[in-house]
């Protein structure tokens, strides 16, 4: 018998996104990082991608891409967050790829892959306004690269940036432009071209699709845009192809369905977690918990029940409660409710030890030998 919350992953589906969105981009030249990170590294995910031809397995987490390598010895993996230097044997021990902002860590990553006998590439970072990573400064970028150049098992794979994350700022012709102008600067200074020019994430899907991104950009890290599609048609409304947007579907059991008031009876003083909530009164309400809360997917207004009948109201850390008057179904007690997820609740549903997880429409067989990962 299946245990309830469920989270459903349609493997075909990510396959098939994966697929048009690393077609449309080969088309101007640009190879697409599978971000992986949003799925807590999920190897079903990372098959799907890797399958339909992301040159990379990219995630921030080092633990992830050590299941990669355990997995797939053949994958090429990208850390995409600038390493700790807590986790730097891990970085030169799992990741082909690393980003970097930070001299001190050129000079540490060195260092670590002198003694492992290892070697590790850099993309180099450019803040070029969003005010997360990277360097603001050109000069001290300039700098950084030519010191990269100059190591012996550190090497330059290129330069790269990130938007829309900290500042939200966006993409343009204007800043992706003054990317490729600065790699085209440290490219003069070392006599070579740059293997990677890597312009940003989802948020740079729109310049790809209107055919606006800058010639020499060569290499995206996408991943809520193969994964869910919901930022680019909704918040930037863009069609990248025609891609799918129900890969997840979380699915929760109904455990009380009761007509009730809709303003709370009593003293309204404050909520479990400590905020005092305001009521309106439209009347008895016909409503549904489900086993399902807070702690699994945290934000319950970035949860779309699939029934379009079904309203969420409200939920604790282990109930979710919505309104069933409207519903197509009529909803019992130990019936299932399925609803399509945005990217918040697909991070914490995916960390959560409590959700299971089920593979819809294989495209694979995924097995990790135990031992090998320990021995790696
Ligand atoms: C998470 C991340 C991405 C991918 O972001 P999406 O919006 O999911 O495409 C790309 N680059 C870096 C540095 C990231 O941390």
């Amino acid at each position: 018998m299946m245990t309830y919350p469920i989270l459903k992953i349609n493997q075909t589906k990510l396959y098939e996104n994966a697929k048009k969105v690393v077609a449309l981009s080969a088309q101007a030249n640009i190879a697409i990082a599978g971000v992986i990170k949003g799925v807590n590294g999920d190897l079903s995910v990372a098959e799907a991608f890797m399958t339909a031809g992301c040159t990379q397995a990219a995630s921030s987490r080092t633990e992830q891409l050590k299941t990669f390598k355990t997995y797939n010895p053949n994958w090429t993996t990208l850390l995409l967050r600038i390493p700790m230097f807590s986790e730097l044997e891990s970085v030169v021990n799992y990741a082909d790829y690393t980003l970097v902002s930070e001299k001190a860590t050129l000079q540490a990553l060195e260092a670590v892959c002198i003694k492992l006998k290892k070697s590790i590439k850099v993309i180099l970072m450019a803040d070029l306004g969003d005010l997360r990573e990277g360097y603001f400064e050109e000069g001290e970028l300039l700098e950084a690269a030519i010191y990269a150049e100059s190591l012996e098992r550190v090497s330059l794979a290129g330069i790269g940036t990130n938007l829309g994350c900290y500042g939200a700022i966006k993409p343009t012709v204007s800043n992706l432009g003054k990317l490729v102008e600065i790699a085209e600067v440290i490219e003069g200074k070392i006599g070579r071209q740059l293997e990677i020019i890597s312009g940003g994430a989802t948020s740079s899907l729109p310049l790809l699709v209107t055919g606006h991104m800058p010639k020499r950009v060569n290499h995206l890290r996408v991943g809520e845009g193969i994964l869910l599609n919901m930022d680019l048609p909704e918040i930037w409304g863009v069609q990248v192809a025609d891609l799918h947007q129900d890969a997840f579907t979380l699915e929760a059991q109904v455990i009380e369905v009761k007509d009730k008031p809709s303003h709370p009876v009593g003293e309204i003083f404050i909520d479990a977690f400590g905020h005092t909530p305001e009521y309106e009164d439209r009347g008895i309400r016909r409503r549904a918990i489900l086993g399902v809360g807070k702690q699994d997917f945290v934000m319950d207004d970035k949860l779309v029940p699939k029934d379009p009948g079904v309203s969420i109201i409200g939920s604790s850390s282990d109930h979710l409660i919505v309104e069933i008057n409207e519903s197509v179904k009529d909803y019992q007690v130990g019936d299932i409710m399925a609803f399509n997820i945005y990217y918040g609740p697909m991070l914490h549903l995916c960390t959560c030890p409590w959700v299971g997880k089920v593979i819809e429409e294989p495209i694979c067989n995924l097995a990790i030998d135990e031992q090998k990962y320990q021995s790696l």
